[in-house]
């Protein structure tokens, strides 16, 4: 797992994702790691892609993501 920083690593490779976090406390216009979730009433109108249908919690400041098209595998 080169790469993956210290707070994602104990995340299962299949549910990490890299978002830019918007939360309070994440540097900003820097990618972090998020943990992948289904979202709670599925995709949103306009959603598609690899991850139609997930939202992402910042590992490092739980901030949830649903701007799926920004987001990159590890
Ligand atoms: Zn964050």
């Amino acid at each position: 797992m080169a790469g993956i920083p210290k707070y994602a690593a104990g995340v299962p490779r299949h549910e990490l994702v890299k978002i830019l976090c918007r939360g309070g406390s994440c540097p900003k216009g820097q990618s972090t790691y998020a943990r992948l979730a289904l979202r709670e009433g599925g995709p949103i109108p306009g959603d598609s892609g690899r991850y139609a249908g997930y939202v992402a919690h910042c590992l490092r400041c739980g901030y949830r993501a649903t701007d799926t098209y920004n987001w990159q595998g590890p």
